[in-house]
């Protein structure tokens, strides 16, 4: 594929703000969050909404931060409702009252995807780094079943949680959702910063997948369960994005349009602003969107591999946090000559000898009343 290529984006990954009352240590914005003054405003988020419809797009992930921070999230869900785009709400559903679930149900939302932290109510408070955040999402859960809307259970797994993934797909069933993802933690942005305190050993990762997997039969015709693998612990890399710049577009609060969400941590690309070009621009001329298209860029051994329509080498922003250059073969598969740093990664996180140390907290710029709140909990 190259700028020329006919093909078409069909998902927009619209991360309306930064801000957001949890603080998960996986989570995977960047360390360095947009403020509120330089969000895109409501007319801009609309007009890319517009040109996203025009450029063939048919999903709409409104996520962020939490996105029902925005004031103007019911009218923008109806713009892209009266585009015909489905859209999807991606939650932690703290700031989701009934109100304001019945009317985002009435601008016409499809879909509500809820993060849940733990099936255990004190470490789902203590990951998300908020007291009371777990009572609040069973309660937002009610707001979307009673409003007929379909619920997606999302819930990363990581050491702290690992233990009870199957837990969590049985609350997500008690909840009333149709699926659940049970995805381990991809180590991006505040993800990658608390990678040593995230990463489970491989028997802990292997437990879970084995046990999510088991319930995948005894649940089939009761809840879908969707399963992303520990990539880490695997042979092969993730086919991240299913390719570089081939299925989707993300958009930043200030409006910065990436191929990934986490690309902006290699160094050397050009990202383009919605502000002065379109997203059909964007999509085809972008030197961003450009850089890893098809398969030129590849090194060995992706270049002669049979799997490189497969996995397209892997993660572009993995390859370089871990190697230094974004054109590697991804090293967490087996075959990478970098194959090691992973192994060594994943020794040391299990390196007992040293102390435990906190999370750090994903933050923009908490409030003193937010920051006071998030305080009163603790790890026991
Ligand atoms: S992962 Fe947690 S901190 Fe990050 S946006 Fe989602 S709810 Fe907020
Ligand atoms: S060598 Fe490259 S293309 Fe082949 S399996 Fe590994 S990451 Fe994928």
């Amino acid at each position: 594929m190259n700028a020329a290529d006919p093909s078409r984006p069909v998902g927009l990954l619209a991360e309306l703000t930064h801000r957001c009352p949890l603080g998960c240590p996986y989570c995977s914005n960047p360390l360095e969050l947009d403020p509120r003054q330089h969000e895109l405003d409501t007319a801009s988020w609309k007009r890319v909404f517009s040109e996203a419809a025009a450029v063939g797009i048919l999903q709409l992930h409104l996520s962020g931060g939490e996105p029902a921070s925005r004031r103007d999230l019911v009218e923008l869900v109806a713009h892209g409702a009266k585009l015909g785009l489905y859209s999807n709400l991606i939650t932690s559903g703290i700031g989701l009252t009934q109100m304001l679930v019945s009317k985002l149900a009435e601008a016409g939302l499809d879909h509500v995807q809820l993060s849940i932290q733990d099936s255990e109510p004190r470490s789902a408070d203590h990951i998300a780094g908020y007291k009371g955040a777990f009572a609040r999402k069973l309660e937002a859960a009610s707001f979307v079943t009673e409003a007929g809307l379909p619920l997606t259970v999302n819930a990363v797994i990581h050491r702290a949680n690992v233990r009870r993934a199957g837990a969590m797909v049985e609350l997500a069933v008690r909840l009333g959702a149709r699926r659940v993802e049970i995805a381990h933690t991809q180590y991006y942005g505040w993800g990658a910063k608390n990678r040593g305190l995230l990463m489970p050993s491989r028997e802990e990762a292997e437990a879970a997948i084995g046990e999510v997997e088991a319930l995948k039969t005894s649940l089939s015709g009761t809840i879908v369960i969707d399963h992303v693998a520990p990539d880490y612990h695997a042979r092969y890399p993730k086919p991240c994005m299913s390719g570089w710049a081939r299925r989707t577009l993300n958009v930043t609060p200030s409006g910065k349009v990436l191929p990934c969400h986490a690309a902006e941590l290699i160094p050397g690309l050009e990202f383009w602003n919605v502000a002065d070009h379109s997203l059909d621009e964007i999509w085809n001329h972008s030197p961003a969107f450009n850089a890893f298209r098809g398969d030129d860029w590849m090194r060995e051994p992706c270049r002669s591999c049979s799997r490189k329509t497969i996995d397209f080498g892997g993660c572009r922003c993995q390859a370089f946090m871990l190697t230094g250059e974004a054109r590697n073969a991804d090293p967490v598969c087996h075959l990478s000559p970098h194959h090691h740093v992973v192994e060594t990664i994943l020794a040391e996180a299990r390196d007992d000898t040293h102390p435990p140390q906190p999370y750090a907290y994903r933050r923009l710029r908490p409030s003193t009343a937010v920051r006071r709140e998030r305080l009163d909990i603790s790890a026991d």
